[in-house]
């Protein structure tokens, strides 16, 4: 069972409006049909949409960061956020600590270009808010060079003294030792679990122990007093120690800070897991389809679907279904690796292409009304604080000029008031508006999507959900690709791209 939360907004904007109880009591049923564990409703009871004065939904934005849940229910996305922009800038910011966002009554976005704007947009509201990180951290590693505390909740074992500096909690030190010694010693993940469990010990979150806990423990540094520092976000959010990072954007500064474990048993725990990583990784040869769902016998229409003949994917191939079940159809089995390489190959190309860009631009701008909407209000109150400035300065031109009555000095005034008003107004519409995306901005994240697309299977699992619609295989080495964006039809032949696997 996971642990999720509610959130419920009333809109007051709304002519008929679903009541805030109704949508907590549908969040429910869909929580108890899904296996989710309820642990917090957040309601926002009377809010309306221009006001924009979501206490509860701040709250549990920053409480998203303590890790004690993972999701968190709306009753439909809409409740979430104003726009697509925001609600992409709101989802990243979960995403960072790990919590996703469900609709209960809405599952799929929707359509293709559903599909694709939800992609990218999160995708550039990711790119807009790392490159906000990058600059408030330039400030963090000046504290992170003296092996200070950088904010946040410190690592278990560790406290946080006034002057930012760290020291031992030994109570927590104690699980460390433990932990470290046992699986020195020849303990197991669970045996480890069980014992800490036992005694009633606690991740630095209050949890207990899991297996990804103990190996992410018995792999930090920090524990023999190496300081480290990343000096950017890791990609996607989450904390994860797994991707190996860059040299130059970690900082390591040996003797930074107490170590809790020797070095005799940090090695020993180094060698044990590099060893079991090997025998790990020869039973862990699961095979992924990445097509699945998404390719089709261009023969009979059939969906193809993925098959093994041994446990490597040498031995892998897409089957048509029709021919499997019912034999009427005689397409012969693709192979897993050339399909997958030729699409992924082709659909990198396609979505670097200058034709692709421009679509996806047209896309952003025609569905983004809302910013257009805004960039309106923002010209038009542009326009109306000249037009004051203009009437002003009038006056005051009479005024010079001599001419002076009560009904000038009440006119002064009121344009002061107005301006004002206007000035007010202008700050309000120019901090509610989304981050611009211009068009180099797109170009340079398609850029990072075709690179992350050639070095990762999460990379090609990215670019295939959002922009492969469909491909169709037929007999005489023809494929027909089929996008999220445009309606378009790539017709190519596969015994061209067969080389093409091997630029990847
Ligand atoms: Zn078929």
């Amino acid at each position: 069972m996971k642990n999720a939360v509610i959130y419920a907004r009333y809109s007051s904007d709304a002519q008929k409006e679903t009541s805030i109880d109704d949508q907590i009591r549908d969040c429910n049923k869909f929580a108890a049909d899904n296996n989710y564990r309820i642990i917090h409703i957040y309601r926002d009871d009377c809010v309306s949409g221009k006001t924009d004065n979501r206490d509860q939904f701040q709250q549990m934005l920053s409480d998203s960061a303590k890790e004690l849940f993972e999701t968190v229910i709306v009753w439909k996305l809409d409740r979430f956020a104003r726009n697509r922009n925001e609600s992409a800038l709101n989802k990243v910011k979960l995403k960072k600590n790990g919590v996703k966002v469900v609709s209960a009554m809405e599952h799929i976005p929707d359509g293709p270009e559903g599909i694709i704007l939800e992609s990218v947009l999160e995708g550039m509201a990711e790119y807009y808010i790392y490159d906000l990180m990058e600059k408030t951290t330039r400030g963090r590693i000046g504290v992170a060079l003296q092996c200070k505390h950088t904010g946040g909740r410190p690592l278990l074992g560790y406290k946080v003294n006034p002057d930012k500096t760290y020291s031992i909690d030994e109570y927590n030190a104690e699980t460390i030792r433990q932990i470290f010694h046992m699986y020195a010693t020849g303990s197991s993940f669970s045996e480890i679990i069980d014992e800490m469990n036992r005694q009633g010990r606690k991740t630095a979150s209050g949890r207990s122990f899991g297996k990804n806990s103990i190996h992410e423990l018995l792999r930090n540094e920090r524990f023999i007093g190496i300081f480290t520092y990343n000096k950017i976000p890791s990609e996607n959010g989450k904390r994860n120690s797994h991707a190996s990072k860059p040299k130059d954007k970690v900082i390591r500064i040996p003797d930074g800070i107490p170590a809790i474990v020797s070095m005799d048993e940090w090695n020993t725990v180094q060698q044990k897991m590099q060893k079991n990583k090997h025998t790990q990784a020869r039973y862990k040869a699961k095979i992924e389809y990445l097509l699945s769902g998404k390719i089709f016998c261009g023969e009979c229409g059939g969906a193809m679907v993925g098959q093994s003949s041994g446990s490597h994917e040498k031995y892998s191939y897409y089957e048509c279904s029709t021919k499997k079940r019912l034999r009427t159809c005689s397409k012969s089995n693709v192979k897993k690796e050339t399909i997958e390489a030729a699409v992924i190959n082709y659909t990198i190309d396609y979505i670097l292409s200058e034709e692709f860009r421009e679509s996806l631009v047209d896309l952003i701008l025609q569905q983004d009304d809302e910013r257009q909407k805004s960039a309106r209000l923002i010209t038009g109150l542009k326009e109306k604080i000249g037009q004051n400035q203009t009437a002003k300065d009038n006056i005051i031109k009479a005024i010079e000029a001599g001419i002076f009555t009560s009904t000038t000095k009440e006119k002064l005034e009121a344009l002061e008031a107005e301006s004002d008003l206007l000035n007010s107004q202008l700050l309000e519409a120019e901090t509610m508006q989304s981050p611009t995306y211009t068009k180099e901005a797109i170009s340079v994240w398609l850029s990072k999507i075709a690179t992350k697309a050639r070095k990762s299977e999460s990379g090609n699992k990215f670019l295939l959900y959002s922009f492969v619609s469909a491909v169709y295989v037929y007999d005489d080495g023809t494929v027909k690709i089929l996008y999220n964006l445009g309606n378009k039809e790539q017709k190519i032949a596969l015994s061209d791209l067969n080389g093409a696997g091997d630029r990847t």
